[in-house]
């Protein structure tokens, strides 16, 4: 997808709007099978907190992918998009028992990240298999925002808690078919990556019937040039050897899974508002677009980078701008950022707007969220329509207070007064 298809989408559907390319989800998908094509059973779990569009999911799931998920609203869409159950894993945080016991009604592969809950659930199904969580404590991360595998953290259980783990195991004599860990997001060498994995399989060999062990994901995607990238062929060589070695140990060929969200759909997304106005004060040039951080907050909440295209005047002299938003406080998308000549109604293009941005999106200072659009076989289709004020309002319900010494009330008597 080029420009103009960016452009005529901005002039079909209005701005902002969220532009999601088919191909380069279907490609990644395909990068990261083919990086691990010598392991037997592979299984690659779309994360679906990255980027949850129906229309993204049914793709996901045609391509062979299953789920992971967070929350019991996100296997309820998983199902709505067609995944089976068996091919949906939940694995939450700080979640009620309750909420697990109905995912695991579900016939969703259950994901345990504490030993309170370990206890309780294995204490009331011990027929139910589990996948544990495990902590295995590497540093791992780009931003301590996003690093949930340190000493630290909150995600998972830690291996220094294996004895303790065991202990309730034993105790329930509850099943356990996975092992998992996730250690973080934007991992950047993959010999830490490679060293938890020998973390994963020392805790493995504690227990006899596994299924899986899953990886978790973390993958570093390029936001601008130059940037490193996790090296998935390499990644692939080096885990999938050691993978197999340990599978011949373990005497099973368990499979080998992942959950990636970044890495499938971050480079998929544009993310396309309008320019409103462009304004110099004494020390910059400010473009202010029709959009904010209620609808991409990745660079006010954790200083993420996002290139900016102008797409309106692509081969434009370069200028420095601060591209801010509308939002009443500080607002900043970038500052200082080398970006051709903008003339206020130029469209910009923000990349890497697949994950974690639409998903984050909210309806602060009462603006609707923005459409989406999946582009498709050279074609865009709508696959969320903008919001409109109908939707602001919908849950909302308006009370009669009928406050004495109001407004209301004084019209009334002197009404009755004459
Ligand atoms: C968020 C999350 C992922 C996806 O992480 P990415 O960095 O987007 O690939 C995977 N697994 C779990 C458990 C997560 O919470």
């Amino acid at each position: 997808m080029n420009n103009q298809d960016l452009l005529n989408i901005s002039r079909e559907f209005g701005n902002p709007v969220y532009v999601y390319d088919a191909e380069k989800i279907i490609s990644q998908y395909q990068r990261l099978t083919g990086a691990f094509s010598k392991v037997k059973h592979l299984k690659v779990n779309y994360a679906a907190k990255a980027l949850s569009n129906i229309s993204v999911l049914r793709l996901l799931n045609q391509l062979g992918s299953g789920l992971d998920t967070v929350s019991i609203q996100e296997v309820q869409l998983g199902l709505q998009a067609g995944f089976k159950p068996e091919d949906i894993i939940f694995t939450p945080n700080g979640v009620s028992l309750e909420e697990i016991e109905e995912v695991a009604a579900l016939g969703v592969q259950i994901n345990i990240d504490n030993l309170s809950i370990l206890e309780q659930f294995g204490t009331k199904h011990a027929e139910i298999p589990v996948c544990i969580r495990v902590n295995p404590h590497v540093m791992a991360g780009g931003n301590t925002n996003i690093s949930v595998g340190h000493i630290d953290s909150k995600f998972g259980i830690s291996i220094h808690q294996m004895p303790h783990l065991l202990r309730i195991v034993e105790n329930t004599k509850m099943h356990i078919n996975g092992i998992h860990m996730h250690t973080g997001s934007d991992i950047l060498d993959i010999e830490v990556f490679l060293y938890a994995s020998e973390i994963l399989f020392e805790t493995a060999k504690h227990f006899k019937n596994l299924d899986f062990i899953d990886f978790g994901s973390g993958f570093k995607v390029p936001y601008k040039e130059g940037d490193i990238e996790t090296n998935i062929e390499e990644l692939g060589k080096k885990l999938s050897r050691k993978f197999n070695d340990f599978c011949k140990e373990y005497g099973k060929d368990l499979t080998l899974a992942f959950e990636p969200g970044k890495f499938l759909v971050s480079q998929a997304g544009y993310f396309l508002a309008k320019v409103n106005v462009v304004k110099q004060t004494t020390s910059t040039v400010f473009a202010s677009i029709d959009t904010g951080f209620n609808h991409l907050i990745r660079p006010m909440l954790y200083g993420a980078h996002h290139e900016i295209v102008n797409i309106s005047n692509p081969e434009g002299r370069d200028r420095f701008y601060s591209v801010v938003g509308y939002i009443c406080e500080t607002d900043t998308f970038a500052n200082n950022r080398r970006i051709a000549q903008i003339t206020e109604g130029d469209v910009l293009c923000f990349k890497n707007a697949g994950a974690y941005c639409f998903t984050m999106a909210s309806n602060y200072n009462s603006r609707f969220r923005p459409a989406e659009v999946l582009w498709y076989n050279g074609k865009a289709h709508l696959i969320r329509k903008r919001e409109t004020f109908e939707d602001l309002i919908r849950n909302q319900v308006e009370v009669d207070l009928q406050l004495s010494g109001s407004k209301k009330e004084k019209e009334a008597v002197a009404l009755k007064e004459g």
